[in-house]
């Protein structure tokens, strides 16, 4: 079925930056991993040269992949969880999504802890971590390219707007189709929430339990990162449903920029400060590490608070929580909240997230390439602001700039 082109703006760099991602994401992805490596982690210790094709393939990776992906696919069929319904497309339909990936998380900590029992030793993916990069990363651009060519044989109203530029390279990364399905799963959804973000927890366990092994303990550090991650993922899960009203779910179609996000940059990078801690022990007092998790504490808070208030503004604006607070009427007649934690700032919940972000780094000590992460979610986060304040300029005309003078702040209170 082909389809008129709708992508009116283009986004990341439009083509050239599209093939410039395409090509660039696992660069990144696997020359961090490289640099820091148990010897070194500095970027000016760079490896001289690569290592041997061989360590970055094997079958038991392969095995170890598949065998997670399944065992979260299956959970996700399973008939547990209530289900919720997303918010109405193009046609008005809306679309029923089953939320139980909070159970998936619990029965993948317990199997963990169930196969150490057993015998089964962790470190078979601590010895396999560069291999499993490279199944997810190639799983991710095969996915992509069966998303993109099934993409043209579902009716026009069921594409992104944003992907359908007509330009293969960028319609591929950006994504085309807006919830491709198949038998009981819709893979957006799977894919955002499951084999990659607990998969990252899982490889974090492995870490500790490796650290265990070489060790004799888990350095405390490494325990608050782990803990810090393992928190962020069970506080997403046990929060499924709000998912449903993000970007991207509701905005961004499914092609390599969420396939690769999801299933090979979240892991495989975000995981970095915990694989620091386990091959490079950071010595901390009690006290020090006492005020990293303060400030976890706070960024969470402000995180989960801000968000949690808008969800419920939108799901019933007269809720006893959020009745009390000041709002715009648009002329759409939808509202925007103008005070309480979004009178603060117009994106309170960013702010939280990137002092979780932050934290998450601190117990890697005055080292750079474990900052990655922070620094690089300050520009996604600047980045995704910018396009999220051009979709609500689209969606709310005037009454956004009148908005924005209410809240002039974007995300750091008197700074920014
Ligand atoms: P948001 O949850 O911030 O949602 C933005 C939408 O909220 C707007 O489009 C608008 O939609 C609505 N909105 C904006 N201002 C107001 C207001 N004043 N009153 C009521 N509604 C308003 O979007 P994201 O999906 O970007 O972020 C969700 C969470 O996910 C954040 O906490 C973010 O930090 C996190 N995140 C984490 C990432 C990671 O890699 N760890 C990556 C990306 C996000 P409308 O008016 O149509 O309802």
């Amino acid at each position: 079925m082909t389809s008129k082109k709708k992508t009116q703006s283009y986004e990341f760099g439009g083509v050239p930056g599209a093939c410039a991602m395409v090509c660039g994401l696992p660069l990144t992805v696997f020359g961090l991993n490289l640099i820091c490596n148990s010897k070194s982690c500095s970027i000016f210790l760079i490896p001289d040269q690569l290592p041997p094709l061989s360590d970055f393939f094997n079958w038991t990776s392969v095995y170890i992949f598949f065998g997670w992906f399944a065992f979260q696919a299956v959970i996700a069929a399973l008939p547990i969880g209530q289900v919720h319904l997303g918010l109405p497309l193009k046609n008005g339909q809306r679309l029923p999504y089953r939320c139980n990936a909070f159970i998936a998380f619990v029965l993948s900590v317990c199997g963990f802890f169930v196969l150490i029992y057993q015998g089964y030793d962790p470190s078979v993916v601590y010895e396999n971590f560069l291999p499993l990069a490279s199944i997810a990363t190639v799983f991710s651009y095969v996915m992509s390219c069966y998303l993109y060519l099934r993409s043209h044989t579902v009716p026009e109203n069921e594409l992104a707007e944003g992907g359908n530029s007509g330009y293969i390279i960028y319609d591929y990364f950006i994504g085309r189709e807006l919830n491709p399905r198949l038998g009981p799963w819709d893979l957006k959804f799977f894919c955002e929430l499951r084999p990659g973000l607990i998969g990252w927890v899982m490889l974090d366990l492995c870490f500790c339990a490796e650290a265990y092994k070489q060790q004799g303990e888990v350095p405390a550090a490494l325990a608050l990162v782990t803990f810090f991650h393992a928190f962020y993922v069970a506080d997403a899960l046990w929060f499924e449903e709000a998912i449903l009203t993000t970007m991207d779910i509701v905005h961004d179609g499914f092609g390599l920029m969420l396939a690769f996000g999801d299933l090979a940059w979240v892991p495989f990078l975000y995981c970095l400060q915990a694989r620091f801690c386990l091959e490079h022990p950071q010595s901390w007092s009690t006290p020090a590490l006492f005020v990293i998790l303060l400030m976890h504490l706070v960024g969470y808070t402000i995180f989960r608070k801000s968000n949690s208030q808008k969800n419920q503004f939108r799901k019933n604006p007269d809720d006893v929580s959020v009745k009390h607070l000041q709002t715009l009427t648009t002329v759409s007649g939808r509202k925007l909240l103008t005070s309480g934690w979004w009178g603060m700032c117009r994106h309170p919940n960013y702010l939280g997230d990137l002092l979780m972000a932050l934290s998450w780094s601190l117990p890697s000590g005055a080292n750079l390439l474990p900052y990655f992460y922070p620094i690089y979610f300050l520009g996604l986060l600047v980045h995704r602001f910018s396009r999220d304040d051009h979709n609500c300029q689209k969606k709310y005309g005037a009454d956004w700039v009148k908005y924005c003078k209410l809240v002039p702040y974007k995300i750091f209170p008197y700074i920014y």
